[in-house]
């Protein structure tokens, strides 16, 4: 009688340490964390950096991100990269197109250019596994909004008909300097709406680019904003991955340069209250802060684990 009295208090106790340990670690556990890493040296050397500076997650270029053409991917670096990124159980593996692809573009040349280049980024992204793959939807450079809208469309739709795969195509948000689109939500849902594969695409939101776009992300109202508006615009479902970068300059100066986490004009109360907004809590973040070269460890990395409630 004694002894199974003592078996069910036992069992009482378990449960509800285990309840404890759970609720105290669970949040900080679970964030999705990643750092865009160099792949110099070899893919898989992408996923050591990442592991490294304690990330969960990553985001990678597939090839030189200034250049049309990147060296083959062989097998072994396929297989390579995989077996790392398995054995360190990153999710997601995020790649960032290269920085020439404009799918916007007027000119016929180009436009075939970056359609090619995208699908080459993308059929490596998907060889390798990736999740996503984030790029930038590009300018116009004068022939308007509208018809620079059409032509991502179209482009996105050459790139997914002729290289299908399971890597989800992501459209990020800029800073909106010149004639770029995707700066606001109506932007990147006019191209969703317009694509044939419009069901399958998300959306990356740099913190950095909305603040320079006029979303005062740093505050709570201004965060909201721009949630509300995704949700409006696109739905929040379609929200796949955060680029978590302070910004330099100020807000609305629709200026493109990050800066590390708590040292440009978003601020590490901004952060703070981003990292643990409850509507996006669970997403991946990823940084794509200046990187270290001088230690070993990633000082943003350790703050945005900080600030995790
Ligand atoms: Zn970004």
């Amino acid at each position: 009688m004694d002894f199974s009295v003592h078996l069910i208090s036992c069992f009482y106790f378990f449960v509800f340490l285990s309840f404890v340990l759970g609720s105290v670690t669970t949040r900080g556990e679970y964030m999705k964390l990643g750092k865009h890493v160099s792949i110099a040296g070899g893919l898989d050397k992408s996923v050591e950096r990442a592991v490294d500076i304690g990330c969960n997650a990553v985001q990678i270029f597939v090839k030189n991100p200034r250049g049309w053409q990147g060296k083959k991917l062989t097998e072994e670096a396929q297989f390579d990269f995989k077996e790392a990124r398995q054995e360190a159980a990153l999710d997601p593996v995020v790649v960032h197109s290269t920085y020439l692809i404009n799918i916007a573009s007027p000119k016929e040349d180009l436009w075939q250019k970056s359609v090619a280049g995208l699908k080459d980024d993308y059929r490596r992204s998907d060889r390798l596994g990736a999740d996503y793959l984030v790029f930038h939807p590009g300018s116009h450079t004068g022939s308007g909004r509208k018809a620079g809208i059409e032509k991502i469309a179209r482009g996105i739709d050459e790139v997914l008909q002729d290289v299908g795969g399971s890597t989800g195509l992501l459209l990020e948000n800029v800073d909106g300097a010149g004639t770029k689109i995707g700066s606001s939500m109506e932007d990147l849902n006019e191209i969703i709406s317009l694509s044939d594969f419009g069901s399958e695409l998300g959306i990356c939101i740099d913190t950095c680019h909305a603040f320079a776009y006029g979303y005062e992300v740093s505050k709570y109202d201004g965060l909201n904003r721009l949630l509300d508006d995704i949700d409006k615009n696109i739905g929040l479902e379609a929200l796949k991955v955060l680029h978590i970068n302070d910004s330099v300059h100020e807000l609305g100066s629709e200026k493109d340069e990050h800066a590390h986490i708590g040292e440009g004009e978003i601020g590490f109360a901004g952060f703070e209250q981003i990292i643990n907004n409850e509507v996006i809590e669970d997403r991946p973040f990823i940084l794509e802060t200046p990187w270290f070269d001088d230690r070993e460890d990633d000082p943003d990395v350790d703050k945005i684990k900080d600030m995790r409630k």
